[in-house]
């Protein structure tokens, strides 16, 4: 008896932790995802590469990073979140004027793991009918808040034929470093089709828009191009 206990215990504790790790896995990888396409870089020989910014608008630093992207004449994609876009909505106008890439993040940048369908949909559709509004005609990518989906988001993504897009290169500008650590980060990773993740919203962003600044200047030295995030999936090889 005890023997059979003590067995079936150890098997479901062993099934407890197989299945934790697998729905974790799910959740996290940048590699797999049970429903619809996503991408962490593209495929291709061309020195190319996609720097992209979430969380925004948020000014004072997407403003700044504006600036810094026009006097290169570079073009980024911004995974902008629907109720920042909806209190920042010159600065957005102003991201769609210069030719920028405008993605969904969200509306409210909830995870949207253990979240129910009905909030998974809304938060899609609400910041996808507030890029439409302001113009934005072509196909609106997007990236899963903190880059966690699981089955409900990629299910709903798919069914509405939406890439989730996440990155290859994620310098942490988030960590508090400073503008020559996140730019050193992309620079010494960088190859022919990165997206590079970097943030112009949730905090004090003066060191990613002084990072931009220093990755732009080596990287078009280098010989890199800077393209949407659109743009780069048409070299996928
Ligand atoms: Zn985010």
């Amino acid at each position: 008896m005890t023997f059979w206990f003590i067995l079936s215990f150890a098997f479901i504790t062993i099934l407890f932790f197989i299945t934790r790790y697998l729905l974790n896995w799910l959740a996290t990888s940048y590699k797999f995802q049970l429903f619809g396409k996503m991408i962490n870089c593209v495929d291709t020989n061309e020195k190319a590469l996609a720097l992209t910014y979430d969380d925004g608008p948020h000014p004072p630093y997407t403003d700044n990073l504006l600036d810094v992207l026009g006097d290169f004449d570079v073009k980024a994609t911004f995974f902008t979140v629907g109720e920042n876009v909806e209190n920042n909505l010159a600065t957005a106008r102003r991201m769609i004027a210069e030719g920028h890439e405008l993605g969904n993040h969200s509306y409210s940048h909830k995870e949207l793991v253990s979240t129910n369908l009905g909030t998974v949909r809304a938060e899609i559709q609400k910041t996808d009918d507030i890029l439409s509004n302001l113009g934005v005609r072509s196909d609106i990518h997007f990236r899963a808040p903190f880059g966690l989906k699981r089955i409900r988001l990629p299910w709903e993504l798919a069914r509405r034929k939406k890439i989730n897009v996440l990155w290859s290169i994620d310098p942490k500008d988030y960590q508090s470093l400073s503008a020559e650590e996140i730019a050193s980060c992309v620079i010494r990773n960088v190859k022919p089709g990165s997206i590079v993740l970097m943030h112009d919203g949730g905090g004090d962003r003066s060191q990613t828009v002084a990072a931009t600044k220093i990755v732009v200047e080596q990287l078009q030295h280098q010989g890199y191009q800077f393209k949407t995030v659109t743009e780069l999936m048409a070299l996928q090889a």
